[in-house]
């Protein structure tokens, strides 16, 4: 016999990379879990999730039927991507991610869920404060006067605004992640939208002993890289704490991308060059994140060190490169018959 459920649980984007981890948590503990998303990366182990919506949310009817009888929301859909498909897509992430974000709360609101939470981005961060590798880390307050870099990071901001004044006049029990570059394995590697750890393992599990990998850039910008297990553990802190405004969830670990790119080497054993590519986005210069909040109020901090964390990643990746290998239909050479 089933166990009875603990609490009524909605995660939206729970066919991606931190919802799916999410959802699974949650289902694990014994929560009643219905993901709701456009596509499902397939990449958990099934049962991860009790009920499964595929449905489009930025769709206001589908909003309205994926909240209902939802003790908790969890809502990470989004139309978003590294910093490639950030830097380039402007007008659809400001136009989903709004839709979303606004008929989602809308929903909660009027089916009167019991909390909300919203998965913002170190991204609204301003650029006037990330134009050197060397930095400080970011600390909430710093998100003022604004001006983030990216379309991407201005609708994060303004979403964050909106759930602040649901909060405000109708009583809606809100809390505010903001998420600096999560990675780990089973979340985007390949297609375009993936970050800078999925992209770096991709790159040098394809490439041959003594291969080459293109970097993005000069190699020198920085970032702060937060496992996805931690960040797991964060938001679900976060959400039972009673702390209801934005909070930084990353790692305070700053490390270039060159440094990144060095440690995914080292755990494949090959010889690789690297070769930078400068024409390519780099997004802005340096960006770590400053996490004394989160560990005043919720006695969280990342655990697993980055060197971890990526053998974990760059072994999932690798496999599932080895598997796409195998799995491609054979190419006929065109003129070689
Ligand atoms: P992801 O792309 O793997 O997951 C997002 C999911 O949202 C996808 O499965 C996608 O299909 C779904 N989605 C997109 N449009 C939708 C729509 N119209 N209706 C229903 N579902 C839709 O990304 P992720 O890394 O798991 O990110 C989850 C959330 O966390 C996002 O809101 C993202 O902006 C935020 N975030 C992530 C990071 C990170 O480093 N991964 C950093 C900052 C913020």
């Amino acid at each position: 016999m089933r166990p009875k459920r603990l609490e009524r649980v909605l995660v939206t984007g729970g066919g991606g990379f931190i919802g799916s981890h999410l959802a699974k948590f949650l289902h694990d503990r014994g929560h009643f879990v219905r993901v709701a998303d456009t596509h499902f990366n397939g990449y958990q182990d099934y049962p991860y999730y009790d009920e499964r919506l595929g449905v489009d949310l930025r769709d206001w009817e589908n909003c309205v039927a994926a909240t209902k009888r939802m003790d908790l929301v969890y809502n990470l859909a989004a139309n978003m991507g590294g910093i490639g498909f950030i830097t380039e897509i402007g007008a659809e992430v400001m136009r989903d991610n709004g839709l979303i974000n606004t008929y989602m709360l809308e929903a909660c609101r009027q089916n009167r869920v019991g909390k909300y939470f919203f998965s913002s981005s170190a991204c609204i961060y301003p650029d006037y404060r990330q134009k050197e590798t060397k930095i400080e880390g970011l600390r909430e307050p710093d998100a003022y006067p604004a001006d983030p870099d990216t379309f991407y990071g201005w609708e994060k901001l303004a979403a964050e605004k909106m759930v602040e004044a649901y909060q405000r006049d109708f009583d809606l029990e809100v809390r505010i992640a903001r998420y600096h570059n999560i990675y780990g394995p089973k979340g985007t590697y390949k297609g375009g939208r993936e970050n800078s750890p999925a992209a770096l393992c991709r790159k040098v599990a394809v490439a041959s002993d003594h291969g080459v990998i293109s970097i993005w850039g000069d190699g020198k910008q920085t970032r702060s890289y937060c496992y996805i297990d931690d960040a797991i553990r964060g938001t679900l802190a976060l959400m039972e704490s009673e702390y209801s405004e934005p909070m930084n969830i990353g790692s305070e670990r700053l490390v270039s991308i060159n440094d990144l790119a060095n440690i995914i080497i080292k755990i494949s054993g090959k010889r690789i060059v690297k070769e930078y590519d400068l024409s390519a986005p780099q997004g802005v210069r340096g960006r770590n994140a400053d996490i004394d909040l989160a560990r005043k109020v919720l006695g969280w901090e990342p655990r697993m060190s980055l060197e971890e964390g990526l053998t974990n990643t760059y072994n999932w990746i690798s496999a599932r490169c080895e598997a796409d290998t195998i799995s491609a239909p054979a190419v006929r050479q065109v003129g070689t018959n």
